[in-house]
């Protein structure tokens, strides 16, 4: 197996790409989804059922991480990965987006993030070097810079002002990462929807030079109408040789639009949070399980998904568990929801290298306006 950090483009059909990362952990088919591993658990699964739906790679978040059980703390224990038994590759983002959304108490200086723990109240300082820190005590494979994003809507001056803050620290990032072979630091695309400041960011970020490359500062609340109308650009203003990475997305759809536009990396805790609100994703679109309608219904969720979910239950037992709160509920749902946003990744990679993506975009969308098969 590789020792360095690769990414190799196999196909390209329009924007869209077909590839793969190689690390020293394991390789990455992309593009990829990643499941969401926030306090070093993908909720409600087993880290060998979260490989066996198909996942090269899970993210686990900092600033959660940081604050329990603690960075030192799993560093002693062997690192993140031997910690939570998951031994391919992980992603760790920077802790930035969290401690703005999560934390209490927080200050925003040139040097960093000064916070309370939501936690328990306890005093952090989150900085670009302790961001780093934590990220290489974790052991994770591949490492985010330390940015920040503000929320949208919002002025031109503030997005302008905060981006050239994450500039800033992305430099300071890369320095403090240092030369670690086998391991990669993504840099953090910011400038919110307007096209001027997405390129002076990607132009900074380029003199820096990262292994990758995310988009950051989208699916937080602009819609995905103006997500896909910055995805119409800004992948082609980074790297043509490097992965690309969209932070926090999302639904089927913005998934299928987002690869359409050039991104190589997605994650997002959707289709694990569903599982638990009894809410599942399937080809034909959304299926509420709570529904009165499965309670007597003796066929599987989706007679063509190869979970066992699906395979072994029927829509009336799920509809069952789920009403009496049993924990079994949120094992099949999640592992249907991640088994089924594989199988969408795997399908896209196929379309891609096959020159079909048109096609397979055409019928994703055809099969979700067909709706759930008609009540018994
Ligand atoms: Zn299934």
């Amino acid at each position: 197996m590789t020792q360095r950090f690769s990414f190799s483009l196999h196909a390209k059909d329009g924007a869209a790409r077909a590839g793969l990362i190689s690390t020293p952990r394991g390789e990455i088919r992309t593009p990829a989804f990643m499941p969401v591993g926030t306090a070093a658990t993908v909720k409600a699964m087993m880290p060998e059922s979260v490989a066996a739906t198909g996942a090269d790679i899970l993210l686990g978040n900092t600033y959660h991480l940081m604050l329990r059980p603690g960075a030192e703390r799993i560093d002693r224990l062997g690192g993140l990965h031997k910690f939570m038994n998951w031994d391919k590759p992980i992603l760790t983002d920077s802790g930035g987006f969290q401690v703005m959304s999560l934390a209490d108490l927080r200050k925003l200086t040139e040097e960093g993030v000064a916070f309370r723990s939501h936690v328990d109240g306890s005093k952090h300082m989150l900085t670009p070097e302790r961001s780093m820190e934590i990220q290489r005590l974790l052991g994770s494979d591949i490492v985010m810079a330390f940015d920040e994003c503000p929320a949208l809507p919002a002025e031109e001056s503030v997005v302008a002002e905060s981006m050239r803050l994450s500039m800033r620290w992305a430099q300071r990032s890369r320095d403090a990462f240092g030369d670690r072979p086998g391991h990669a630091l993504f840099g953090i695309m910011q400038g919110g929807v307007t096209r001027a400041l997405r390129e002076e960011s990607a132009v900074a970020l380029k003199a820096i030079g990262f292994e990758g490359y995310a988009v950051g500062g989208l699916a937080v609340g602009e819609g995905q109408e103006a997500m896909f109308g910055v995805l119409d650009y800004a992948p082609g203003m980074l790297p043509e040789d490097r992965p690309r990475y969209l932070m926090g997305v999302g639904k089927p759809d913005d998934i299928v639009g987002a690869v359409k536009r050039g991104i190589d990396m997605m994650d997002c805790v959707l289709p694990s949070r569903s599982g638990r609100t009894g809410q599942a994703w399937t080809r034909r679109g959304q299926v509420n399980i709570k529904n009165a309608r499965h309670a007597d219904d003796p066929r599987p969720l989706d007679e063509q998904c190869t979970c066992p979910a699906c395979r072994n239950y029927s829509r009336a037992y799920l509809h069952h568990v789920f009403r009496s709160g049993e924990i079994i509920s949120s094992m099949l749902l999640t592992w249907h929801n991640l088994h089924y946003y594989q199988d969408l990744m795997q399908g896209l990679r196929d379309a891609i290298s096959a020159g079909e993506f048109n096609a397979f975009e055409a019928d994703f969308h055809a099969q979700r306006a067909a709706g759930d098969i008609e009540p018994l």
